[in-house]
């Protein structure tokens, strides 16, 4: 089976050129200006449009269980979702309870994906006890199952959290073995006593939840973590920084040599605080952790993106209900399950606001949404670009079509949408993932099954 995408502006992180591409299989083969089809072959109509590599989400929940409750998608709808939104692959977190076995966490979260995804996915492992028998099956996860980044969690306390010399030896065994450590920067036992403190002074409605988190939290996080890394020299990855306080820390060990990246999200970038403050507990639907921040913030993180200090832009998508699962915390904002959906709009909002808005240039928004993501995961260059021996994951992006973002209308299999009423230019008018049709005029078409999983390379 081959394809010809014909006659589209061929975007990446580094290049513009108008070209036609031509895929055999799963792979590009054949970059040119004018490729004339065999007869068998599809043929997508580019013409004023962009082609972009496919994009990467490096940070999505899609099975996801919580003390309380579990997170609403499915592979199926979270992965048709992506692909209509014109991310490919996605990289999810399997996340062993403390006394779980990291392989058994990986067999379970394995079965929920397998055969159920449209899109490609990866695997982060997350880590939230450390010993001699982890060591060994992580030694296994990274050199035989193409798992080679790990994550931490420095809040979640007695929950995910992890103690300071777990951190030590998880970042040194990282070194080692040649994966990135990516953590969740927020000092746990801080996040309880104020979330204590603020719980019996009658403080419970949405609005505190950023009062129990304040960016000071996720600053302590920032140090603590790269710390360890510096005393380790482990590569470091900084999951969903939302803060000025937290940049200036990471930018700090930036400044020293440390090798670390900074990941945003798009929420952070869009959203603030003012959200979850909405009245009626309609905040509910914009508590996540760390939390919205001030509109200060945002603007922070938008110039740090535009000079690429920030790296990457994902989603931390985590559906959850708003009748049935956010109401869980009517009565005390420390029962809301964190989380906002996002998988399906990352894209669309980050070319509106981010290209259209003037914030960013379009390699800058490839790059940030799929080249740097793939280079830092190790899915580079099957994944991330558009060049002959890459996988064939291709966005046809209509720079002209306009909408409107509605949980009415979305695929995400979650109740409310964050960006409610939001206007919308651009969208993916084909999608292909390793060279089979998946979205077609703005429509699903592909099948349900087609996804795999990606082992990656040692991280880069
Ligand atoms: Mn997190
Ligand atoms: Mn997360």
């Amino acid at each position: 089976m081959s394809l010809l995408i014909q006659g589209g502006e061929l975007i990446t992180a580094s290049s513009r050129s108008r070209a036609d591409i031509y895929c055999e299989g799963e792979t590009i083969t054949r970059i040119a200006a004018h490729i004339t089809p065999p007869p068998d072959c599809e043929v997508l109509p580019a013409r004023g449009c962009l082609v972009f590599p496919g994009f990467v989400d490096p940070h999505v929940h899609v099975y996801l269980p919580t003390p309380s409750t579990t997170a609403k998608d499915t592979h199926e709808s979270a992965g048709k979702a992506a692909l209509l939104g014109g991310t490919t692959c996605y990289i999810e977190f399997v996340i062993p309870a403390r006394t779980e076995e990291p392989r058994d966490a990986l067999e379970t979260w394995r079965a929920a994906a397998a055969g159920r995804s449209p899109a490609d996915y990866s695997f982060h492992m997350a880590i939230t006890r450390y010993d001699a028998s982890v060591a060994e099956q992580l030694e296994h996860i990274v050199s035989s199952e193409g798992i080679t980044s790990f994550k931490v969690h420095l809040a979640y306390k007695d929950y995910l959290e992890v103690s300071d010399s777990e951190l030590y030896h998880i970042l040194g065994l990282a070194r080692r073995l040649g994966a990135i450590t990516i953590a969740h920067c927020e000092n746990a036992a801080a996040v309880e006593l104020l979330r204590r403190q603020l719980v019996s002074a009658g403080r419970r409605a949405p609005r505190w939840h950023y009062y129990s988190r304040p960016p000071e939290v996720e600053e302590e996080g920032t140090r603590h973590f790269l710390f360890f890394a510096a005393l380790q020299q482990a590569p470091a990855y900084i999951a969903h920084l939302s803060s000025r306080a937290a940049l200036a820390a990471a930018m700090q060990a930036v400044g020293k040599g440390q090798r670390v990246w900074i990941e945003t999200l798009i929420q952070f970038l869009l959203l603030d605080k003012s959200y979850a403050e909405l009245p009626d507990f309609e905040g509910a639907k914009y508590v996540m952790s760390p939390p919205l921040r001030e509109k200060e913030d945002r603007s922070a993180l938008w110039s740090a993106l535009a000079a690429g200090n920030i790296s990457t832009v994902g989603t931390d998508h985590a559906p959850f209900d708003f009748h049935g699962q956010k109401d869980l915390g009517r009565d005390d904002f420390t029962r809301i399950p964190n989380g906002l959906p996002g998988i399906e709009e990352r894209v669309k909002l980050l070319y509106t606001h981010g290209v259209l808005g003037g914030r960013i240039d379009l390699h800058r928004f490839v790059d940030a949404a799929s080249t740097r993501p793939a280079r830092i995961f190790g899915l580079f260059p099957r994944k991330g670009t558009i060049q002959v021996g890459a996988d064939a994951d291709l966005v046809v992006w209509n720079p002209d079509w306009q909408g409107t973002i509605s949980a009415a209308t979305h695929h995400m299999n979650v109740d409310y949408s964050p960006y409610e009423g939001w206007k919308i230019t651009g969208r993916a008018e084909y999608v292909t993932v390793r060279g089979r049709l998946m979205v077609e005029k703005g429509r699903f078409v592909g099948p349900v099954d087609h996804g795999r999983f990606i082992g990656r390379n040692p991280s880069g």
